[in-house]
């Protein structure tokens, strides 16, 4: 590719080639999801205290109207992702931390819209000529989130990047994992913008540095959407297929050679990560002032009979979602990637957050065994821990031992999981010592604050 410069960087250790799965909807342009008959919009989809219901029930609300008033800088203002009415406020679940589901309030909206197609807008604030502070309090006003978990108030992710002098942006579009395409696509025919929200996003962290990383394989795909990306100082990557290479601690090391500390992020190294939904997002918000009401969601998975990439609007259901794309009698519908997604259950919806939704047939496996002490686990980890230890200590219940063994590093990729042969529940196991380890450092912490007041 003429406009991509092809940069070789070194791999990380551990780490596997995963099965793209990727035919059914690589080349499937993005298209708007079919009719739905209710959304219940999150009022907390970032996990601080919720929004301020604007709306009352009975009330008719337009296409990207303000329906709730963030409270708190750490929340986001919310919009109605489609025109309708409102039947009430009730309650729905998204992702939460560890594999998690988290509940939050939602206005629940009835007699809906249809979808329509991404519109062309023309641009009419001019971001170029805009100073950073203004550019910063232009995107604290439009609730746009981070979509790359953990979903957080896109005005406090800049806050903490400006805090911890981020002088490196990278926007991941790697896209490693099975079966999603969700960026891909995004970053294929909405290109420009996506660069372009990139770049605004790199003016308003102050970053110097900006990357562009994307699979190796796939740079045909971009020619044209990034051309423009020198123009905007940002250096477009070709990175090689290999899982997790998108997790942040593996793409902050293969592109900068520093280490993330175990529980830390990329910013205590002075990177930011974001992702091509959240670049997208930005530009349309602060350039064109289109809320941020939907997202490209990928619905794909050898049970679903309609897969594609689609325009979903925030608070869509699950279980709509999965019938509308016809979903297997007795498959699963998992939420997120096939290697660290969740079981869909009643009541979760779409958020910022969510780039697949997808359908699977049950394992037939059979239940787990003992661990043989193959030490695949081990050997393949990304983060470089002895899996099988971890494994002991969740079962022995140890887990100031796994924190010693450094369990805070692990990514949450899953591979440990999916190369175990005794079928053990590895990641799961892993992800549930981390947050033993986490609540202990929080109730410390409040006891330490309880006893300097006294
Ligand atoms: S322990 Fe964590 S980082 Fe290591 S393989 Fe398992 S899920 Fe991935
Ligand atoms: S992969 Fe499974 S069986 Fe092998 S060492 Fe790890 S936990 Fe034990």
């Amino acid at each position: 590719m003429s406009a991509m410069r092809l940069r070789r960087f070194g791999t990380f250790a551990g780490g596997i080639v995963l099965p793209d799965s990727k035919d059914a909807t690589l080349g499937a342009p993005i298209v708007p999801i079919g009719p739905l008959t209710r959304l219940r919009v999150p009022l907390a989809p970032t996990e601080a205290e919720p929004a301020r219901p604007l709306v009352e029930p009975g009330q008719a609300v337009s296409h990207g109207q303000r329906i709730a008033q963030a409270s708190d800088a750490r929340q986001v203002d919310v919009f109605a992702p489609l025109a309708g009415r409102v039947a009430g406020i009730g309650e729905c679940l998204l992702p939460g931390p560890e594999g998690t589901w988290r509940s939050s309030p939602a206005i629940e909206l009835v007699e809906l819209d249809s979808v329509g197609r991404i519109e062309e807008l023309s641009c009419h604030y001019t971001w170029q000529s805009a100073d950073e502070y203004s550019i910063r309090l232009r995107i604290a006003e439009g609730g746009v989130c981070t979509c790359r978990p953990p979903v957080s108030a896109l005005g406090g992710w800049i806050e903490r990047a400006l805090a911890a002098s981020v002088e490196t942006l990278i926007a991941d579009i790697t896209e490693n994992t099975p079966f999603v395409t969700a960026d891909h696509r995004l970053l294929a025919e909405r290109g420009s913008e996506v660069i372009r929200g990139l770049a605004i996003l790199a003016r308003a962290v102050g970053a110097r540095n900006v990357m562009l990383a994307v699979d190796h394989r796939r740079t045909g795909a971009y020619r044209a959407a990034v051309g423009p990306a020198r123009l905007y100082g940002i250096e477009p990557i070709a990175l090689p297929h290999k899982y997790p290479i998108g997790a942040e601690a593996m793409i902050v090391k293969v592109l900068t050679r520093r280490e993330i500390p175990p529980g830390g992020t990329a910013m205590d190294v002075g990177v930011a990560v974001t992702d091509a939904a959240t670049c997208w997002l930005t530009y349309r918000w602060v350039a064109c002032g289109e809320p941020p009401t939907a997202r490209v969601v990928t619905l794909s998975g050898p049970a679903l009979h309609r897969p594609g990439n689609y325009l979903v609007p925030f608070g869509a259901e699950i279980e709509e979602l999965l019938a509308l794309a016809g979903l297997d009698a007795q498959a699963w519908g998992v939420c997120g990637p096939a290697m660290s997604g969740q079981l869909a259950t009643a009541g979760a919806v779409t958020g910022p957050g969510g780039n697949a939704v997808l359908g699977l047939h049950p394992q037939q496996a059979g239940p787990p065994t003992q661990c043989i002490r193959c030490g695949w686990c081990s050997e393949n980890c990304p983060a470089r821990l002895n899996v099988a230890a971890l494994n002991d200590d969740f079962e022995l219940n140890r887990p100031t031992q796994a924190a010693r063994r450094g369990v805070l590093a692990c990514v949450g990729c899953g591979i440990c999981s999916y190369l175990c042969p005794a079928r053990l529940p590895l990641s799961r196991r892993v992800a549930l010592l981390k947050r033993a380890i986490r609540q202990g450092q929080s109730r410390s912490r409040d006891a330490r604050d309880a006893a300097q007041k006294h």
